[in-house]
């Protein structure tokens, strides 16, 4: 029993001890739980302050994002990439466009822009659609404002992965101001433009190397090139020679910086080859850095003013030269009145005391004459004395008639006269010296003349003694008459082979008183002409300096011919 009661203990310790056991093992569990369950709580609480902390960070960067995003300058769009549909808007759009949030994304696709091309929807469209496909797209757009005004906006136009969703995001900057300030440079080089091109004067640019680099249409038309045609050439291919070097010479100066501008007058030659005058002003343009740019050439077609100018240059000229003739008459005319005056006063003078003078000659020449006689047996000497004071008495009586017959002419008495004979008289009258060949050549059937054979006499008288004093070194004196058939008249020529005169000696001819010889009165010719006309006839002179003279005196023929009388 013992045994039993051994064994049933014995089983009973052995079950406790089982039981003892598995209580272990379960409180080994309860244990490992418990550690587990520290743990997780221990990580849970991390996670989650971590948790914390994230989604400060988050809320941070949100409101960072969002404060950017409404305090840019740009207004800013945010598209639904499928629809088109506005989905956010900033502040700044807000402002930009004078519209709430709301109203902003309740918006449609032309009520924001000008609404007409090139700034409407369908070019939006293309802007998008090149976004896509080329990525981002800048570019300028005119805008409307709630107000219905309209701004100058520049766009940044991009697709963009906002969260999960494709966005299309649209950068939009005001630029009104600078567009306005484009705008009005774009309007002010138009008119400068406008201004160059309709100049009524010819203006251009000019390269540095002298090629036109723009003309103006006023130039194209002075010097009659098309435009293209112009621009392919230099201003130095179309200026005139004689004025090219001052015009290189003044460029010289603009670019040595001695001048800033220069005026010329020069000639251009037009297209078709005439002579085209200008007046060109020319400056230097100059860059920042001040280097020459090029010229900027006005030119003015002055050809009319410079035919003006000459036409009256030619005028005055012209007047000049009428206002010098003139006043030679007035001068030559004044003179001739003083010599008439002269002569009127001298005439009276030389009447009576010439007529005073002749009669005491007359009783020199008788008494002369009769001491010649009676001294017909006197020695050499007087007689050659008595032959000087006869030839001094004959030259003294010519003087007295040249004086009578030049300040009063006698009517005159013609006569049937002829020529041969009344030649011969007056050569036995003219004492010619040995030196002096005569030549006589007067046909014999010559018509008589019908002239006083006296004051012919005197004119034959005159003009051989003239031939003769012409010839101081000796000579030929060659006297011919021929007969004009037509006419009815004689022309007698006295030609000597002496000093001949001069054409103001010429000119002066004739005029009483005018006189080269140290003994010479000067009335000899006077009396020629006065009596040559006084006979109804004409004398004329030709003569050479140092070669002779020729006078040709034209007499009235009585109507026979060939009579000798
Ligand atoms: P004078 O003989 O007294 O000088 P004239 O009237 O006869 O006066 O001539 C006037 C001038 O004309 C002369 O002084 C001379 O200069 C010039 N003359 C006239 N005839 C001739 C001639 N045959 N050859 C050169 N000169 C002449
Ligand atoms: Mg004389």
């Amino acid at each position: 029993m013992a045994n039993d009661i051994t064994l049933e203990l014995q089983r009973k310790i052995e079950a406790l001890e089982r039981k003892n056991k598995l209580l272990e093992e379960g409180l080994h569990q309860a244990e490992r739980l418990r550690q587990m369950y520290d743990r997780t709580a221990q990580e849970l609480k991390s996670s989650k302050s971590l948790l914390i902390r994230h989604s400060a960070e988050l809320a941070e960067s949100e409101s960072r994002f969002r404060e950017i995003f409404n305090t840019v300058n740009d207004a800013i769009f945010i598209h639904d990439a499928q629809t088109g549909r506005i989905v956010e808007v900033n502040q700044r759009m807000c402002e930009m466009y004078g519209i709430t949030r709301d109203e902003a994304l309740a918006s449609g696709p032309d009520d924001l822009s000008a609404g007409t091309p090139p700034y409407s929807s369908a070019e939006a469209s293309e802007k998008i659609r090149l976004a896509r496909t080329e990525g981002t797209q800048i570019f300028e757009w005119q805008a409307r404002a709630r107000d219905g005004h309209l701004f100058w906006v520049e766009v940044s136009l991009r697709f963009a992965l906002i969260g999960s969703q494709q966005r299309i995001l649209a950068m939009v900057r005001d630029i009104t101001e600078r567009k306005q300030i484009e705008l009005k440079l774009q309007e002010s080089e138009e008119r400068f433009r406008k201004a160059f091109q309709n100049s009524a004067i010819g203006m251009a640019l000019v390269g540095l190397d002298g090629h036109w680099l723009k003309v103006n249409h006023s130039l194209c038309q002075i010097v009659g090139y098309s435009e293209p045609e112009l621009l392919s050439k230099t201003f130095q291919d179309i200026t005139h020679p004689d004025d090219l070097q001052t015009d290189l010479d003044f460029v010289a100066q603009l670019l040595a910086g001695e001048r800033d501008h220069y005026q010329m007058e020069k000639r251009y030659f037009h297209k078709d080859g005439h002579i085209v005058w200008i007046r060109l002003s020319v400056s230097l343009i100059r860059d920042a850095q001040d280097n020459p740019i090029h010229f900027v050439s006005q030119i003015d077609d002055i050809t009319e003013d410079k035919l003006v100018d000459e036409k009256i240059r030619q005028l005055n000229e012209e007047l000049e030269t009428k206002v010098r003739q003139r006043t030679r008459q007035l001068l030559d005319t004044q003179d001739e009145l003083v010599r008439r005056e002269k002569l009127a006063v001298l005439g009276q003078v030389a009447g009576s005391v010439g007529h005073e003078l002749r009669n005491p000659l007359g009783v020199m020449n008788n008494a002369v004459f009769f001491l010649q006689t009676v001294l017909s047996d006197a020695d050499e000497t007087t007689r050659e004395y008595l032959n000087i004071i006869k030839d001094e008495i004959a030259a003294s009586e010519r003087i007295v008639s040249d004086l009578l017959d030049s300040v009063r002419t006698k009517p005159s008495h013609p006569e049937r006269l002829a020529l041969a004979e009344l030649m011969q008289q007056t050569l036995r009258k003219c004492s010619v010296p040995s030196s002096v060949v005569v030549k006589l050549d007067i046909p014999a059937t010559l018509a008589p003349l019908r002239v006083d054979p006296l004051q012919i006499h005197q004119v034959l008288r005159n003009l051989i003694s003239n031939g003769i004093e012409a010839m101081p070194e000796g000579g030929v004196l060659e006297i011919s008459a021929i007969e004009n058939n037509l006419g009815g008249t004689i022309t007698v020529s006295v030609k000597d082979s002496g000093i001949g005169m001069t054409p103001e000696q010429l000119g002066k001819l004739f005029q009483p008183l005018f006189t080269t010889k140290a003994r010479g009165v000067g009335l000899g010719l006077v009396v020629v002409k006065n009596l040559t006309e006084a006979n109804g006839g004409k004398i004329s002179v030709e003569s050479e300096v140092g070669k002779g003279t020729l006078f040709t005196v034209t007499l009235p023929a009585t109507e026979e011919t060939g009579v000798s009388i």
